[in-house]
């Protein structure tokens, strides 16, 4: 499908961050013009068999949208929401990403439109592994890099590793084992890929209060998501001393004003198939969720969540974009004029793909990196680019956004200026 009013929405947004940088720095009209469109969009429709026996054609997607800087690079996400619109706008971001964190990367995105949750792990093992068949030859160790996302995890890249190898020579199979980046470790995964992109936002979030003389210690926390992203961002709080008092995800939202214990928490969670029975604590509704009085606002689920309705509810002082997408434009220009701190996707969770890079360096290089060395490099790659942001905000007084998306396209238009458009 190609887009729902909101996937379509989404889209939109995505190529106004890429007009909007394109205006502020003055961008070649050629340049401007080969960043609005994906490169390559593909649709994949493949069969798999239920467990009844039964026979169902699934929809997957692949959007390439740019690979001027590396190897396209970018997650595969498993939700029923999936079509082409939002498979391009989280590629475009992605392209955008990769150049602010200064990786060899480009932008791609893609996944089925399904609900995993409908699936057991061996009808999702026959999505995974058909789905990767369906793609062929337009993934690959140089080429095109999937990882994880929304409704998959290390076990997906897992199997999709193992299929892609199978279609290889024998000779060719070990250096392939990178198509993949968030394997488990013992396929040759990354030591910290796990919980880099939570990590990564911590990460950001200390380099602003640092910028802003403030101190973490004892700040409060709300956190939507309680997946891979938001639930590594509520263990990183918690190392910096910081109140995670409420926790939302798909089965509810659970607040104790004192905090909650996030390690009890990400068992329970694990157990019962989300927060929301989990004792010790108030359970409030999605909507006072986002009215809740904290400091910090981790949106770590869904793109457009805070919106035009929502937005005026908002009490934080300091919003985390975890998740991609998650504020959207009108929204952000509220909570810009309102003076409020709005770190930008692209920065906030590029943790990681910043990881996904050191997986695949170990890969290519046989290495294998420890988890403090890799910490230590992600810390300091997310410190970088925050500087670079906050440099371009202070100089310019744009929006955090903007800055990022400044820095970016600085870097891409570069790039075209030196390479040319060819012929
Ligand atoms: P995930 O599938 O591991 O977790 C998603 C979480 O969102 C779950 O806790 C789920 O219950 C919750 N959720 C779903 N629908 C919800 C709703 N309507 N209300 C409240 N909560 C809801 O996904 P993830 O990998 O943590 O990804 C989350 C976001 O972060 C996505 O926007 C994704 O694109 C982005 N992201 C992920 C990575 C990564 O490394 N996994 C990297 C960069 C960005």
């Amino acid at each position: 499908m190609t887009g729902t009013a909101s996937s379509t929405l989404l889209y939109q947004e995505a190529t106004a961050n890429v007009e909007d940088a394109a205006r502020a720095i003055d961008m070649d009209q050629k340049v401007r013009r080969v960043l609005l469109k994906p490169m390559n969009e593909l649709i994949v429709n493949f069969p798999i068999q239920r467990e009844n026996g039964e026979h169902e054609v699934l929809q997957g997607y692949r959007i390439q949208h740019n690979n001027v800087l590396g190897p396209f690079k970018g997650g595969m996400r498993f939700h029923q929401g999936m079509d082409l619109n939002e498979s391009r706008a989280l590629a475009t971001w992605m392209t955008f990403k990769c150049a602010l964190l200064n990786l060899p990367f480009g932008g791609a995105k893609g996944g089925v439109a399904i609900n995993p949750a409908h699936y057991g792990t061996a009808e999702l093992e026959r999505v995974v592994r058909r789905f990767t068949h369906a793609l062929g030859e337009n993934i690959g160790p140089e080429f095109d890099i999937p990882a994880p996302d929304m409704g998959t995890d290390a076990q997906t890249m897992g199997w999709m590793m193992d299929t892609y190898l199978n279609s290889r020579g024998p000779g060719e199979r070990q250096n392939a084992r990178r198509v993949v980046t968030g394997k488990p470790v013992e396929l040759g995964g990354s030591l910290g890929r796990e919980s880099a992109t939570g990590r990564g936002a911590a990460y950001a979030l200390r380099h602003l209060y640092g910028q802003l003389d403030r101190t973490l210690s004892g700040q409060s926390a709300a956190v939507q998501g309680f997946g891979n992203v938001g639930s590594h961002v509520a263990a990183a709080f918690t190392e910096l001393n910081m109140k995670v008092v409420a926790i939302a995800d798909i089965s509810g939202v659970v607040y104790n004003p004192e905090g909650l214990d996030i390690a009890k928490l990400t068992l329970h969670a694990s157990q019962h198939r989300g927060v929301a029975t989990f004792d010790a604590c108030d359970t409030i509704t999605p909507e006072e969720f986002f009215a809740l009085d904290v400091d910090v606002l981790v949106p770590a689920a869904l793109e457009s969540q805070i919106t035009a309705e929502n937005v005026n509810d908002i009490r934080a002082h300091t919003i985390v974009e975890a998740a991609n997408g998650p504020v959207t434009a009108e929204a952000s220009k509220v909570l810009e004029e309102a003076g409020l701190n709005l770190i930008p996707d692209i920065l906030a969770n590029a943790g990681g793909v910043v990881v996904s890079y050191y997986e695949w360096v170990q890969n290519k290089t046989s290495s294998r990196w420890t988890a403090r060395d890799i910490d230590s490099r992600l810390r300091d790659a997310i410190w970088d680019a925050s500087d670079r942001v906050w440099s371009i905000r202070n100089d310019r007084g744009c929006s955090w956004r903007q800055a990022a998306y400044i820095e970016a396209s600085n870097l891409l238009q570069k790039v075209y200026r030196l390479r040319g458009i060819f012929p």
